[in-house]
């Protein structure tokens, strides 16, 4: 494989901080990935030569601005592989995207007494919106479960399916045990039962080719901030038809046709969910973010960070009463664990005083802390720029904490 590690870290100015007067090791892309000096560039270079409010068709500035903003549309489109552009949506990120279908489409198509089952391996994005549309429409939340492994029961699937059913909401990628989980195969089934999928891909668009035709999923959301983009945009992705039967999900400029007293029409898809000024800037940074994923590639990332996992995943085991969380063969780089008789909490702030940046907590994901009956746990997750050496780092650092506590 061709990957340039040192030009692809060279790109990323933060990696050559100290922290503490150590060398910085970030092993926190799943919270929130670094961005690039493209991504950086491209949000000064808006500024600087083409900023205007877009849709209005008002100016030469607004006009570039606008022409730009449509173009990332674009590049989503083709990230994606979906195949009409008005099916890419942008919102604030995954959580904003899940809201809408939560609320839109629950609301034409859920009523009282319908069921929207959920897996238990779900950041709490995917469960709470679920949840409140539940009590909206009196509707009932059926938990499809995983096995101690971290894999889904996909055998369960079809007893859980009933006449009832509406929707399944699942992960692309679980943050916590970084199960690929068989999306092709649960739409398969949710076909054959006149059921929607929406696919929480918030951490699987970064480091897999998803391709939302192939797989037939209704719903994909995702969070430009954890591909190496800006904060504040995400993409929800629906399929046509659903979309434009589904009621819009905040009204205001840009998502009408004409408004009246008598009567407001709405304008046609994408715009009748993008109600407001969106996040320009950030929206077409973001498109700097996707060119430089495709220029690294997909497949190379993946590949690379796939040997970083199974590198941390060799040495971690040596280490006595360590246990991972999430052993399936089908493993994004995410690693979550705890250490007999170790807090946590603690690991995490002394490898934090060593330059190491890792996550701990319940990681937004309290049905898998109580499936594993745990308060919390420890998790490192690498990104494009993480290498060998980092993990060597953290290893030795990681063995210095435990004989301090
Ligand atoms: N789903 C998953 C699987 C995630 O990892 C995250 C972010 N931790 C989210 C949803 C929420 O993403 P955001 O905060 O960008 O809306």
């Amino acid at each position: 494989m061709n990957y340039d590690i040192h030009k692809i870290r060279s790109y990323f100015p933060i990696l050559e901080n100290k922290v503490y007067d150590k060398p910085f090791v970030y092993f926190d892309s799943g919270a929130s990935a670094q961005k690039p000096v493209q991504v950086l560039e491209a949000e000064e270079e808006l500024h600087n030569k083409y900023y205007g409010n877009i849709h209005r068709g008002a100016h030469f500035m607004a006009d570039k601005a606008t022409e730009q903003f449509e173009n990332v549309r674009n590049k989503v489109k083709d990230l994606i592989n979906a195949k009409n552009r008005e099916e890419i949506i942008f919102t604030k990120g995954t959580t904003e995207s899940i809201n809408l279908v939560a609320f839109s489409f629950c609301e034409q198509f859920v009523k009282e007494g319908d069921e929207i089952i959920v897996s238990e391996m779900e950041h709490h994005a995917n469960i709470v919106p679920w949840q409140l549309a539940a009590i909206r429409k009196k509707a009932r939340i059926v938990k499809l479960p995983f096995s101690d492994k971290g894999e889904i029961l996909l055998d369960k699937l079809p007893e859980l399916i009933n006449n009832k059913t509406k929707l399944i909401a699942i992960a692309h990628v679980s943050n916590v045990l970084g199960t690929i989980n068989p999306i092709s195969e649960i739409t398969k089934i949710a076909r054959q039962n006149n059921v929607v999928v929406l696919v929480d891909g918030a951490q699987a668009v970064q480091h897999l080719n998803v391709d939302v035709q192939e797989t037939d999923v209704d719903f994909y959301t995702f969070s430009a901030h954890k591909m190496y983009g800006p904060n504040g945009v995400g993409v929800l992705y629906g399929k046509r038809k659903w979309l434009e039967q589904m009621p819009p999900y905040q009204g205001g400029g840009e998502m009408i046709s004409e408004v009246s007293f008598e009567g407001t029409t709405f304008n046609e898809i994408p715009y009748k969910f993008e109600a407001g000024t969106p996040n320009i800037t950030s929206v077409i940074a973001f498109g700097a973010a996707i060119d430089f994923l495709n220029k690294i590639g997909l497949p190379n990332i993946k590949e690379w960070e796939n040997d970083l996992l199974h590198y941390a995943t060799k040495k971690l085991k040596e280490i006595p009463g360590l246990k991972i969380y999430g052993e399936s063969n089908s493993k994004s780089s995410v690693i979550s664990f705890n250490i007999e008789n170790v807090h946590a909490y603690d690991l995490g702030m002394l490898l934090d005083k060593m330059g190491i940046a890792v996550r701990t907590g319940h990681l937004c994901a309290d049905t898998v802390m109580q499936h594993y009956n745990m308060q919390g746990c420890l998790r490192i997750s690498f990104g494009a720029y993480n290498t060998k050496e980092e993990i060597d780092i953290f290893l030795k650092a990681l063995k210095k904490v435990l004989l301090m506590l």
